[in-house]
């Protein structure tokens, strides 16, 4: 992976910071974008003072001309942009009949905007270039599956699978692939937020939540980690020759199987 220049979103924190910090380590130089400039600068400022090479990039992903600017900043600053982890995202938790149509709205920004418009504005430099590009969407296991209260979240994670798949297609003749990396819960900080809330709206402790909702159906009873996430988010981007593109893995201690 060394010489190789990564562009990830939302990497100031939780699964994209994991994956800057694995892949910065792998030899990669890394883009870290992030609506919260202030952490992106301190992951980037992190990996530097590791002996990488990292910039921090301000950028809100539903924002077209935010990530145009940041993918030119990358490209210009770094030499190039020969993969994307498209991960920033939220979460908003709402039985269906109540959902506020403006959280619904901010859901499908953040994550079906977003994921959109990072990446065609990656895959267009990969196309110009003719050396093509590793594109790794972060999906989720409600990719393929479904829990009440998101029904927003559940619509953008299984629209990301069509995405992902529509541009292993039409990329595959210019050396462009595309993945998608679908997590079981990982304890970040989109996940200790939901706990309280999930508690509240289904009447049952926080304890209960983590044992009868989040780890219920795996296998072993464990949170997926971090670290898991990014080798296997690394794992994608090393399928130069595209063999497994358009596949998504799931990452679940044995939630969903598919
Ligand atoms: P997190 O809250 O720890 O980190 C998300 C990061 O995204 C933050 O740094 C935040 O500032 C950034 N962000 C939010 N909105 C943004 C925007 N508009 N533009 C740019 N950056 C923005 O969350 P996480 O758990 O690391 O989640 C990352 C991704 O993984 C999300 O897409 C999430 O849906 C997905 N995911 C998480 C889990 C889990 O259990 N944690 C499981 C499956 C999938």
């Amino acid at each position: 992976m060394t010489g190789k220049t990564v562009l990830i979103t939302g990497a100031a924190a939780g699964l994209g910071k994991a994956c800057a910090d694995l892949l910065a380590g792998e030899g990669m130089a890394v883009a870290v974008a992030d609506i919260d400039g202030k952490g992106a600068e301190e992951t980037a400022r992190a990996i530097r003072a590791g002996g990488g090479r990292a910039i921090a990039v301000t950028m809100d992903v539903s924002d077209e001309a935010a990530v145009n600017a940041g993918v030119e900043r990358c490209i210009r600053e770094l030499g190039g942009l020969d993969a994307l982890v498209s991960n920033a995202g939220v979460q908003i938790v709402h039985p269906f009949e109540d959902y506020p149509f403006a959280d619904w709205q901010k859901m499908l920004r953040i994550h079906a905007d977003g994921a959109f418009l990072c990446s065609k504005a990656a895959y267009a430099h990969m196309k110009r270039t003719g050396r093509g590009g590793q594109i790794v969407f972060m999906g989720s296991v409600h990719s393929h599956d479904v829990s009440p209260l998101k029904a927003a979240y559940c619509f953008a994670k299984h629209g990301i699978l069509g995405l992902c798949r529509v541009i292993a297609k039409e990329g595959a003749p210019h050396g462009i692939h595309a993945y998608t990396v679908c997590p079981g819960f990982v304890r970040t900080a989109l996940v200790e937020k939901q706990i309280p809330e999930q508690a509240l709206e289904l009447g049952i402790s926080e304890e209960e939540v983590v044992r009868n909702v989040m780890l219920k159906n795996t296998a072993d009873g464990k949170f997926t980690t971090a670290g898991e996430v990014a080798s296997a988010v690394a794992f994608a981007i090393k399928d130069s020759g595209g063999a497994m593109t358009g596949q998504s893995f799931i990452l679940s201690h044995g939630w969903c199987m598919k």
